[in-house]
């Protein structure tokens, strides 16, 4: 049985593609209207005003928002996104897909997500530092170990989280570890959390690529993104033996026919600041990118850039989502009709939640594992995800998204059923 939805003529935004995805796993699980009414809605926002002293003395003001999608499983998670698009309906979406992500990958949370509508290339690291003392201030009575733990996510890393721990701990006055994740090692972050995401990736990547018999050394692949995600995992797919025909960033794109050399492209970001003018590649339109003939796409930027105007044009035979909600619906579909292979975000990204959730649970133990472990059973819980979703989906004869969203909402849905609705 195929969930069908109702595909209206143009492309959602991310709210309305994620209740879209929600109503269709309601509809398969034949779940109640109020369950999808309490599902499509967040259990609570906060939108805050956030004044920053800029070093010149000139005053400015930007807003932020925190949105916990669900508790039910335990304490909200996700991360803190620092971007000029951000906006409310924006981490509404990215909240309720923290919630499916922690429920399919059975870690003990719901979901949630914050951001601040700044552009953090143009702020100073002293600047960025008030922002996020003054955004965690604002945010301190929803925050906790227990109620809500932050982590890095577009535009943040574990600076801002050390920046956030420390607020956090400075005003209940003693120093509270567990209140985010993605820490520097030093203060209590994992081993192998910075790469966490880009390892989950090439996992499923990897399975996913053996599934339609694509060997890692005689296949290619085209990276968006050149960040957090972006970056380790075209590594980590260079290091199989995968050729990187192109990647980008948000300044452009490189290309190279037989491969671009990775260790040599690493050099040239950390020096330049960009994957542009790389030496070795030629420059590409970023856009065409995504319909390079390879056998793997992975975009690993933002959300809603495989859409209905540009999927017939795609030509890999499998898809990574290393972003979060990259791909709409009508896109899906398209991709759907022409045989190629979505591994979804909540699956094939949920690498930084797991090691997210190691780092929470060895700071509770005071007892950290080593780098190999940490990778170890991050690889076993990817491929045990990866094997119960693709089971699903062809037990049900369902898309991959399909089926890692209907295995989520059903695992959300059953603990409110057992903790009842209260009062
Ligand atoms: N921001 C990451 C995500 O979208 C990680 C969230 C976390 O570790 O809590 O999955």
């Amino acid at each position: 049985m195929t969930t069908t939805l109702n595909l209206p003529e143009a492309d959602l935004s991310p709210l309305d593609e994620a209740r879209a995805q929600l109503r269709g796993a309601i509809d398969f699980l034949e779940l109640s209207e109020g369950k999808y009414q309490m599902l499509a809605n967040a259990r609570r926002e906060i939108t805050v005003s956030i004044p920053l002293r800029r070093d010149d003395g000139e005053q400015e003001v930007f807003t932020g928002h925190r949105v916990q999608h669900n508790f039910t499983r335990g304490p909200a998670k996700g991360g803190v996104r620092y971007d000029p698009h951000v906006d409310l309906d924006e981490v509404r979406a990215l909240a309720m897909w923290m919630t499916w992500k922690c429920a399919l990958l059975d870690v003990p949370y719901g979901g949630a997500k914050g951001g601040v509508a700044i552009d953090p290339r143009n702020y100073s690291p002293a600047e960025l530092e008030r922002v996020t003392r003054r955004y965690t201030s604002e945010l301190i009575p929803i925050l906790g170990p227990e109620k809500d733990i932050p982590a890095p996510d577009m535009g943040t890393d574990e600076n801002t989280m050390a920046w956030m721990m420390d607020t956090y701990s400075v005003a209940v006055g003693h120093t509270v570890p567990g209140v985010v994740t993605g820490k520097p090692i030093s203060l209590g972050g994992s081993h192998g959390r910075r790469e966490a995401t880009s390892r989950g990736v090439v996992d499923v990547a990897l399975a996913a690529m053996e599934s339609r018999g694509l060997a890692p050394e005689r296949s290619t692949v085209a990276v968006q993104g050149f960040g957090k995600v972006g970056r380790g995992a075209a590594r980590f797919l260079w290091d199989a033996g995968t050729r990187v025909l192109a990647v980008s960033d948000q300044y452009g794109a490189v290309h190279n026919p037989s491969g671009l050399d990775l260790p040599a492209l690493e050099a040239h970001v950390d020096r330049t600041g960009s994957v542009v003018d790389f030496d070795g590649s030629d420059s590409l339109d970023r856009d065409l990118l995504l319909e390079l003939e390879v056998d793997v796409l992975v975009p690993a930027a933002l959300e809603g850039v495989l859409t209905r105007e540009n999927a017939p044009r795609v030509h890999a035979k499998v898809i990574v989502e290393g972003a979060n909600g990259p791909t709409s619906a009508q896109a899906d579909q398209i991709f759907k009709d022409n045989d190629i292979l979505v591994v979804p975000d909540i699956l094939a990204n949920a690498g930084g939640v797991i090691v997210s959730y190691f780092e929470w649970v060895q700071g509770n133990q005071s007892y950290w594992w080593s780098a190999a472990e940490v990778e170890e059973r991050l690889h076993t819980r990817m491929l045990g995800a990866w094997e119960a979703v693709t089971s699903y989906a062809r037990a049900h004869d369902l898309s991959l998204r399909s089926a890692a969203t209907i295995m989520a909402v059903e695992r959300v849905a059953e603990a409110h059923r057992l903790r009842g609705l209260y009062p």
